[in-house]
């Protein structure tokens, strides 16, 4: 499948050979035909998958072969985009720059933070393109300093990240300054929640909807480990994974501004290279974070859910979860940056008790393995409580394992199995009996073969009928998780 045979024009399959695309994605394929015809477009989509293009292409090729019904007045926009975060709008309109670059499309990127005397100016010039997060455009709403009335195409783009933050209301007060005649509407969301359905059913003409990836999948390429550690550790186990090798860039996730802002600090007193994006940051204090970031002259960001929303960053190869996410579907849009596009990439959680809850919930909504290793030197002094996956099953394997003392609980432990809380070994809450299956979260979060740095070989899970997902044997030379898996 070309970009030709998609029905593009030629000035923005000029525009995107120079930037090296040849194949479109498979949101691409789907979506570009279809909203060259016209048609209103419910899709499926995570950040990562070639979205922007998804719906960019279209909506230029719209405006750069249909011309303005002109009128009398000041000019007004005719396409558009509405995001969450500045970053993705920034983001979005980079992109839609780039795409558009052999095309004369006046086009603003509008959002909160900023003082507003640019944006005005730029909307009383007038644009045909208009790049928006609903808070600030509602602003000009209320100041008319724009006219929505010319609104031929609407992208609502991270539906479901948008409804997240609250911005249901002000999007419907936006819809209603839209006209409801001749609009097309393409509607993109990672998940399709109830009130994404009822957004669409009432303001899109007879959606056709597509999917990509199926609901909270993520790419096969990349590893998922979990690292048991006491909280009062948590911030040396970073430094030490990240000291592993200095130079991989790496997407940090912390739960708060605060803890962002603490632990960056901390990372950087300590050697490495680190900036921080959260929402107390000024627009260009993120944006020159994420700018050093890309450009490599920073290895680590470290970065709340809500400020890394839609950060597009190719091929980032490690992203650490310091904190787990609370809500799971987090969990898949924090590691959609790695991965991409067929590349390799590696999950890192470090989870200590109070965030086993949270695994469970992530594993379950990923039904995919996680592979739970201790790191040397690391090993919580009081064994992690996993919890029951649900009522009647079993607890996941070494929960129940005896605090360690005399070496501190650092020190390698031997082959063998025995070494480890006894997972698979038949005691205590955390035994799953013979044809049980040790899980969490109903699905398969795996403590049964940690590896270790230090390169020992674990055997000894998967006794008494137990299923383990860990491959026997496996050397953990490489930290123990690249390992085949199975399904648990
Ligand atoms: P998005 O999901 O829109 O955030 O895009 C993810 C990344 O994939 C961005 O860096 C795009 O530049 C890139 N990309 C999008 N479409 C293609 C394509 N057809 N070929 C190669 N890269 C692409």
């Amino acid at each position: 499948m070309s970009f030709e045979s998609l029905g593009l024009a030629p000035f923005l399959l000029r525009a995107l050979a120079e930037q090296g695309y040849d194949t479109p994605t498979p949101i691409q394929e789907q979506a570009i035909p279809l909203a060259l015809e016209g048609r209103d477009l419910l899709a499926g989509a995570q950040t990562g998958t070639g979205k922007t293009a998804a719906f960019g292409l279209p909506l230029l090729q719209h405006l750069g072969t249909s011309p303005q019904v002109v009128g009398n007045g000041p000019r007004k926009p005719r396409v558009l985009v509405l995001a969450p975060t500045r970053e993705l709008a920034t983001q979005v309109h980079d992109s839609l720059r780039s795409y558009s670059k052999y095309l004369r499309i006046p086009s603003a990127v509008i959002y909160g933070g900023v003082g507003m005397g640019n944006q005005l100016d730029v909307l009383r010039r007038g644009v045909d393109l208009l790049v928006a997060c609903p808070g600030r455009l509602i602003d000009h709403l209320e100041r008319r300093s724009i006219d929505l009335s010319g609104i031929e195409i609407l992208v609502l783009d991270e539906a479901d990240r948008m409804l997240d933050m609250g911005f249901l209301p002000s999007i419907k007060r936006i819809l209603a300054k839209l006209p409801r005649q001749n609009r097309q509407t393409l509607l993109f969301s990672a998940t399709f929640a109830e009130p994404i359905k009822e957004l669409a059913l009432e303001f899109m003409r007879n959606p056709v909807q597509i999917q990509v990836t199926p609901k909270n999948t993520v790419a096969e390429t990349i590893t998922h480990r979990v690292h048991p550690v006491d909280t009062a550790r948590k911030r040396d186990l970073l430094l030490h994974l990240l000291a592993e090798d200095s130079r991989v860039q790496t997407l940090v996730f912390a739960k708060t501004k605060h803890g962002s802002d603490k632990l960056a600090l901390f990372l950087e007193k300590s050697g490495i290279k680190t900036a921080a994006i959260h929402g107390n940051k000024s627009q260009g204090q993120r944006l020159r974070a994420l700018g050093d970031f890309k450009a490599g002259r920073v290895t680590v960001l470290v970065a709340t859910d809500i400020a890394a929303r839609g950060i597009d960053i190719n091929e980032l190869p490690k992203v650490i979860n310091y904190d787990l996410p609370m809500v799971a579907e987090d969990y898949v849009h924090r590691i959609g940056r790695t991965g991409r596009n067929g590349a390799t990439g590696e999950a890192i959680s470090l989870v200590a008790q109070e965030d086993a809850k949270y695994l469970r919930q992530i594993v379950r909504l990923l039904g995919k393995d996680m592979d739970i290793s201790d790191v040397p030197g690391f090993v919580p002094q009081t064994p992690i409580r996993w919890g029951n996956s649900a009522p009647g099953k079993a607890e996941v394997a070494g929960g129940e394992r005896p605090p360690r003392r005399g070496n501190g609980g650092n020190a390698p432990r031997p082959a063998g199995g025995r070494g480890r809380g006894h997972e698979g070994s038949g005691r205590g809450r955390g035994d799953a009996q013979p044809g049980q299956r040790r899980s969490a979260g109903g699905a398969s979060a795996h403590a049964g073969q940690p590896g270790s740095p230090r390169g020992e070989r674990r055997e000894g899970a998967a006794r008494s009928g137990q299923r383990t997902s860990a491959p026997r044997g496996r050397s953990s030379g490489n930290g123990g998780n690249r390992g085949p898996r199975t399904a648990g």
